[in-house]
C-alpha cells in the first residue's frame, strides 16, 4: 500500500500491457502492431521542417486531420474527436459516460484495459459471459439500461458480430452511451461506422496503431454524433488540451493521404492470418475465427503456458493470460510471412519436443 496516494486506489489493479524488449530480438506478434513501417508520405512529413516546430504547441483542435478523417470516412468535421491512443478515449468515455447511475457493461473477456478503467471510476459494471466458442450475443446486451463497451472484432478472441446486431444494442439503451471499439475494424470487419447518422448515443472508437502502423505514435479517435464529441472535448479541455503532439498530428495527416498502402498492408496480413491458421492446423492447433491481426488458438497437445515459455526461449514473443477460461489459449499477432514462417517453425519443434 502506497504511504501518500489516496486510499480511493488501493484495490485498483492496473493494466499490464505487453511485454515490450528493449534488446528486440524476438520475432514480437505479443502486441497486435503492424509488421510494416509507416508509409513513405510519413517519412517525408515528419522532416526536419517539422521538427523545428516543436518549440510550439500543436494545434488542440487537430483540425487539418480532423478535415482529412472527415473526407475519409464521410462524416463531419464536428462528429469526430482526436485522443492520445484509443485507451484515452476510452479513459475519457469511462469517465464521461458512466457512474453510479449509469453503470457499464462489457463482456467478461474483451480488452483487459476496460475493467481497470471501471476499477479507475469506482464504477458499477458487469461483464457479461461469452457464449459457447467465444461468441458474443447481442440480445445479452439489449434493454440492459446501461452503458455498453463491446470490442468489435473483440480482443483476444478476433470474433465480429455485423452492424445489424450492434445496432439492436444501441437502439435497445437509447439512454446510455455504447462504444463499439473498432481498434481492429480494417482486417476484414465491417465497421458500424454508419450507424453514428442514426443514433445520437453510438460511440465508433479506431487507432491508428493497427492497420495504419502507427502504434508508437499514439493516436485514436472517436465518431459520433457531435453532442458526445463535445461531452468529450469537455473532459478533454479539463485534463490536457494538447493531447496529440505535433510530429504526431503530422504523421497521421500523411497516413490518411496513403491510405492505398495500408489496404495493401492489411491485405497481406489477411492472406498471412489464413496461411498461420491453416498451418497450424496441421500441427493440431483449434483457432477461433479472426477478422482482426491476430488469432486466437490452442493446441489440445499442450498448455497455453508451456507454449508460450517455450517460444519465448526460442525467439518469439506471443501473448498468454492465466485467466482460467483461457489459459489454454495464445494470442498471436499475424506479422509478415517470414515472422510467420518462424513461429510455424518453432512451433513444430517444441511439439517434437526439441
Ligand atoms: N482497444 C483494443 C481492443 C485494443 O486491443 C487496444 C490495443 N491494446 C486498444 C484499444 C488501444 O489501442 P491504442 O491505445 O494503441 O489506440
Amino acid at each position: 500500500m502506497s504511504r501518500f496516494m489516496s486510499r480511493r486506489f488501493d484495490d485498483l489493479e492496473a493494466y499490464v500491457p505487453g511485454e515490450q524488449p528493449r534488446d528486440m530480438q524476438y520475432v514480437k506478434l505479443n502486441t497486435n502492431e503492424s509488421p510494416f513501417p509507416p508509409s513513405p508520405a510519413v517519412f517525408a512529413a515528419v522532416n526536419e521542417e517539422e521538427v523545428s516546430r516543436l518549440n510550439l504547441y500543436p494545434d488542440p483542435e487537430g483540425l487539418l486531420l480532423r478535415q482529412k478523417l472527415s473526407k475519409l470516412y464521410g462524416v463531419g468535421v464536428e462528429n469526430i474527436f482526436l485522443a492520445n491512443g484509443s485507451d484515452e478515449l476510452l479513459n475519457f468515455f469511462f469517465m464521461a459516460f458512466c457512474d453510479a447511475h449509469r453503470p457499464v457493461a462489457f463482456p467478461d473477456i474483451s480488452y483487459g484495459f476496460y475493467p481497470v478503467y471501471a476499477g479507475l471510476y469506482n464504477l458499477p459494471y458487469t461483464q457479461i459471459p461469452l457464449r459457447e466458442g467465444f461468441r458474443l450475443s447481442y440480445q445479452d446486451y439489449c434493454h440492459i439500461d446501461s452503458s455498453v463497451v463491446i470490442a468489435n472484432p473483440n480482443a483476444p478472441t478476433g470474433r465480429a458480430i455485423p452492424p445489424e446486431e450492434i445496432e439492436e444494442i444501441v437502439r435497445t439503451n437509447p439512454r446510455h452511451v455504447v462504444l463499439i471499439d473498432e481498434a481492429y475494424i480494417d482486417f476484414g470487419g465491417e465497421s458500424c461506422l454508419p450507424l453514428i447518422h442514426r443514433y445520437s448515443n453510438l460511440i465508433v472508437c479506431q487507432t491508428f496503431s493497427k492497420f495504419r502502423s502507427l502504434a508508437g505514435g499514439r493516436l485514436g479517435y472517436a465518431m459520433g454524433h457531435p453532442e458526445l464529441i463535445a461531452d468529450l472535448n469537455k473532459i478533454k479541455y479539463s485534463t490536457n488540451s494538447y493531447n496529440i503532439n505535433r510530429l504526431t498530428l503530422t504523421a497521421a495527416a500523411a497516413a490518411i493521404d496513403s491510405n492505398d498502402y495500408y489496404v495493401q498492408n492489411s491485405r497481406i496480413i489477411q492472406e498471412n492470418r489464413a496461411y498461420t491458421v491453416a498451418a497450424l492446423e496441421r500441427l493440431g492447433f483449434e483457432t477461433v475465427p479472426s477478422l482482426a491481426n491476430f488469432i486466437f488458438t490452442r493446441c489440445p497437445a499442450i498448455p497455453g503456458g508451456t507454449l508460450y515459455e517455450k517460444l519465448r526461449a526460442k525467439g518469439v514473443l506471443v501473448r498468454h493470460w492465466t485467466k482460467p477460461a483461457i489459459a489454454d489459449y495464445l494470442r498471436i499477432t499475424i506479422g509478415s510471412r517470414e515472422q510467420m514462417d518462424v513461429l510455424i517453425q518453432r512451433t513444430a519443434e517444441i511439439l517434437r519436443g526439441e
